[in-house]
């Protein structure tokens, strides 16, 4: 991708961003004019103050971590279009009888999970769920019971014992909650 200076996606990046993403010709095109008008500078990349205007993120309690997950691996500073489309593709409700079905929801899972440990060392330890409950009620909430919930959540999931959730133990402790649901950010209304 890089910088580009005409606004029009050609057909073969569609087709081949469709491919990577999942989404519709139609639903690039209308990203792709999301991305361009959240693009300031207009040089075909977003900076972390750009992520912030978006209503639903601005507005959601976890908001900065949803920015800070465009912004991890290969990428640095600055988020082209088709790594905006891969992030927001994990928010994307998937369709009921899609094979990829169990594969969507694993990336999700494991998306949600990466939101929660916020020192990547692939566990959720107690501080970790506490600050995550912080960013979430607010004030409204006792330090206390803020501290007697964060054990809670962990004594129910903790399978092993040693006071943190795994990835695993937190798949199991999601299975029956709807995860894909809960993880749908309406991005395209
Ligand atoms: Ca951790
Ligand atoms: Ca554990």
């Amino acid at each position: 991708m890089g910088n580009r200076s005409s606004l029009l996606l050609r057909e073969e990046e569609i087709a081949q961003l469709q491919q990577d993403t999942g989404f519709t010709p139609n639903q690039i095109e209308r990203l792709y004019s999301r991305f361009t008008s959240l693009d300031r500078g207009d040089c075909g990349t977003l900076s972390r103050d750009d992520f912030l205007r978006i209503p639903e993120i601005a507005i959601n309690p976890l908001g900065e971590r949803i920015v800070n997950s465009f912004f991890q691996g290969e990428v640095s500073d600055r988020v082209n279009f088709r790594q905006f489309l891969q992030v927001l593709s994990q928010f994307r409700p998937t369709k009921k009888n899609k094979e990829n079905k169990n594969n969507a929801r694993d990336h999700k899972l494991r998306f949600a999970f990466n939101m929660y440990d916020l020192d990547s060392d692939n566990m959720i330890s107690k501080d970790e769920l506490l600050a995550i409950l912080h960013m979430m009620v607010g004030a409204n909430i006792s330090e206390d019971q803020l501290t007697s919930i964060a054990e809670r959540t962990i004594l129910e999931a903790d399978e092993d014992g040693d006071q943190k959730i795994s990835f695993e133990e937190f798949c199991k402790a999601l299975q029956r909650t709807d995860v894909e649901q809960k993880m749908s950010i309406r991005f395209l209304n």
